[in-house]
């Protein structure tokens, strides 16, 4: 038995309680993860929320990414003892997740952590840092280098946001950051912002096009935001889109593309195939300012997880949010 978050459906609607579940005995080819960190991501919110239909079966442990030591492995790539971490893959959707003291998961689905990241910052990386440096990852393989221009960042004070700022800044990239929090403005400085963009700016009908303004950008809001953003990318830029914290829609037209050649690069983190996912972590290892990942986290006990997540529906959550389940 192991404390975890659980969602359950019944007619009354969503429940979600503190309490004790038991896992099977193991699968061949799966891996039991004693828990030392998990996180909150946006869609944790959601599915702990049940804002969108983000849980697909019940009853759920949510919590769609976590680090930790193998227990037992029914798989040779891993044994007890490895140091592991995992995004995605529909864990905390499908399959039971990260908010509990165990996992057992496939062992495809798992990564093994490069020996420089501790559990906890694998955690305060998470899946909104591990998705920011996908987004980086993405810019760069379609050629943008830091002389084209600057690098426009949405949604900037977030978990996605403020990862994406730092790893830009660390790539040698001049930083634009578009907020909704003004106050906020020492904190993506200190980042590695070089300006700040009010996010009211980027609030209204996009045009088609519009002054040209950024070589690059990484959206995580989606709807007019991410419709004026492109019709402000200079000619050929190029934007990674992995979010829709303001909304699905995306109310553009195809100049920028025709006129412009801009490029609109999806970016999922999800079912990412496990090579990019690799690649991703070591990245991350060799790329990201450790001290300034610090500055982004807030930590929250496995208690406190219920009450925090409609924070991320409000946007009142700054930088990333660590769970320590079993710290060590
Ligand atoms: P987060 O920490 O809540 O950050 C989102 C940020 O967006 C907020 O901090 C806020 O920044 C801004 N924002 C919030 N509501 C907004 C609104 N209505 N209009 C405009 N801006 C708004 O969430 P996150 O973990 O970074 O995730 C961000 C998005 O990326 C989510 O939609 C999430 O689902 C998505 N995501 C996708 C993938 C993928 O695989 N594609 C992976 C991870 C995350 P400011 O206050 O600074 O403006």
């Amino acid at each position: 038995m192991t404390k975890a978050i659980q969602i359950d459906k019944t007619d009354e609607g969503q429940t979600v309680t503190v309490t004790d579940v038991t896992f099977e005995p193991l699968a061949e080819g799966d891996v039991a993860v004693d828990v030392a960190y998990s996180t909150l991501n946006y869609k944790d919110a959601l599915a702990i929320t049940g804002a969108a239909p983000v849980v697909r079966k019940f009853p759920m442990v949510p919590g769609v990414d976590f680090s930790g030591i193998v227990r037992e492995s029914k798989h040779p790539e891993f044994k007890a003892g490895d140091r592991v971490v995992l995004n995605g893959w529909g864990v905390g959707e499908k399959h039971w997740g990260g908010l509990a003291g165990l996992a057992q998961v496939k062992a495809d689905w798992l990564v093994h952590l490069p020996d420089s990241i501790s559990l906890r910052q694998a955690m305060a990386i998470g899946t909104a840092g591990y998705t920011a440096m996908l987004c980086v990852m993405a810019l760069q393989a379609n050629g943008l280098t830091p002389d084209k221009g600057e690098v426009v960042v949405t949604g900037a004070t977030g978990g996605v946001g403020s990862v994406a700022i730092a790893l830009l800044a660390a790539s040698g990239f001049t930083v634009a950051a578009v907020t909704g929090r003004a106050s906020e403005e020492p904190y993506l400085r200190s980042l590695g912002a070089s300006s700040i963009v009010d996010r009211e700016e980027l609030a209204g009908k996009a045009r088609p096009l519009n002054k040209e303004r950024w070589a690059g950008a990484i959206d995580v809001v989606g709807g007019a935001v991410l419709a004026n953003v492109i019709s402000m990318m200079q000619y050929r830029g190029i934007v990674a889109a992995c979010g829709l914290a303001g909304g699905m829609d995306l109310p553009t037209s195809v100049a920028p593309f025709i006129l412009r050649g801009v490029t609109l690069a999806g970016v999922d983190s999800v079912m990412c195939p496990q090579a990019d996912r690799v690649g991703a972590w070591k990245r991350l290892a060799s790329d990201l300012d450790f001290t300034k990942l610090e500055e982004m986290v807030s930590e929250v006990a496995l208690e406190d997880v219920v009450a925090t997540a409609p924070k991320f529906l409000e946007g009142q959550v700054k930088g990333r949010i660590v769970v320590p389940v079993a710290p060590d």
